[in-house]
């Protein structure tokens, strides 16, 4: 038996639709009975849901001048009320209220969209409302979209301190073999440092929705590092929520690892345009890197900077050949760190409370 008390469950668009795209009631009544046994087990529940531009484009049919840009813009502008609709109407048959929350990606990127988002997430919550989370795919098209729903799904699970991610699709879990081979079977547990595992993942997308399992395990990959177990299951399986609660289910999980801070988990998922790259001696990089003990970055180890940052600004580490270390919040200003660069004693220039390794 598991003991969340706080989980995102993330529903791909075929789940909640027929293989003729209209919204499936069957299978999305089913899963708010199983959201609704969770509330009453007082767990806290945030529903990511796809499904918006299918259920537009089963409800519409648009004139064949418009560009493919807009007419996902259409069809999720439509499609995302009949889905809310449903959703409403079926919580409301439990006297459960939910509430519709649409996001972008640089709701994520601005700290303070983000602070914004997380309060009204918290605040739902301790009303016991249920949040269903969508991107606003009327504005978000082209680069400025998500990878897809799994990618907004671990950003929310992250920004929540959730306890699990369930990302729900119409495949059982991560294979152990090709899809198509009878014999393939699916991996129960996964330890995400597990290099062995890479090569069963297959890049294949479903047919409606943008997520593949790439993007699911490279998500749960990310989460895992704050602390977060993911699920990655079938959502059309009867009770395969509950079941997963039970922890008897047909799945795979993939295991947490140590707990990290809230700025951490913020910097984790932002591929935040840094100020500046800091650029750091071996010594430093392998102290940094160390997994016995945590360490602030020190002017001693930084050898060059390149860019400009105000204290509280995101700088990049990388070592002596520009490759990545990780990232972190600046204590003070690039000019005093310059002042510093190379000396001994002077106070860190990233606090390890504030530094993210990769
Ligand atoms: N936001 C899209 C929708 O509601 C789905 C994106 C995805 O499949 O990940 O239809």
């Amino acid at each position: 038996m598991n003991s969340y008390k706080k989980v995102v469950v993330k529903l791909g668009t075929n789940v909640l639709t027929r293989t003729n795209g209209a919204l499936d009631i069957t299978s999305i009544s089913h899963i708010v009975d199983q959201i609704v046994q969770l509330k009453q087990q007082g767990i806290e529940v945030i529903l990511v849901s796809s499904g918006a531009v299918g259920a537009g484009r089963s409800a519409i049919q648009l004139s064949k001048s418009l560009n493919k840009i807009v007419q996902r813009q259409v069809y999720s502008a439509v499609g995302q009320i009949h889905l809310l609709n449903l959703y409403n109407n079926l919580f409301s048959n439990h006297q459960i209220f939910c509430a519709q929350v649409l996001a972008t990606k640089e709701d994520f990127r601005d700290r303070t969209h983000y602070l914004n988002m997380k309060n009204c997430f918290q605040a739902l919550l301790r009303d016991n409302v249920i949040p269903i989370v969508n991107e606003n795919d009327v504005i978000s098209v082209n680069e400025l979209m998500f990878t897809d729903n799994d990618e907004l799904a671990g950003l929310i699970a992250s920004m929540m301190n959730a306890d699990a991610l369930l990302i729900l699709s119409t495949v059982d879990g991560i294979l152990d073999g090709h899809p198509d081979k009878p014999t393939s079977k699916t991996i129960a547990e996964i330890d995400p440092d597990d290099k062995a595992i890479q090569e069963f993942i297959m890049p294949s997308k479903s047919s409606f929705g943008r997520g593949g399992m790439h993007t699911k395990f490279n998500i749960s990959k990310k989460v895992s590092k704050l602390g977060i177990t993911t699920f990655i299951a079938n959502g059309k399986r009867p009770n395969i929520i509950l079941d997963i609660m039970k922890d008897d289910f047909v799945g795979t999980k993939i295991l947490p690892k140590k707990v990290a801070s809230n700025i951490k988990k913020w910097m984790a998922f932002n591929e935040l345009e840094e100020k500046a790259l800091v650029y750091i001696n071996e010594g430093a990089a392998t102290v940094l890197s160390s997994t016995e003990k945590v360490s602030s970055l020190l002017p001693i180890g930084i050898i060059k900077i390149e860019g400009t940052f105000k204290k509280g600004d995101i700088i990049k580490i990388v070592n002596e050949a520009g490759e990545p270390i990780g990232m972190g919040v600046a204590q003070y200003n690039v000019e005093k760190a310059l002042e510093y660069l190379g000396q001994n004693g002077k106070k860190a220039l990233v606090h390890y409370d504030y530094l993210l390794i990769e």
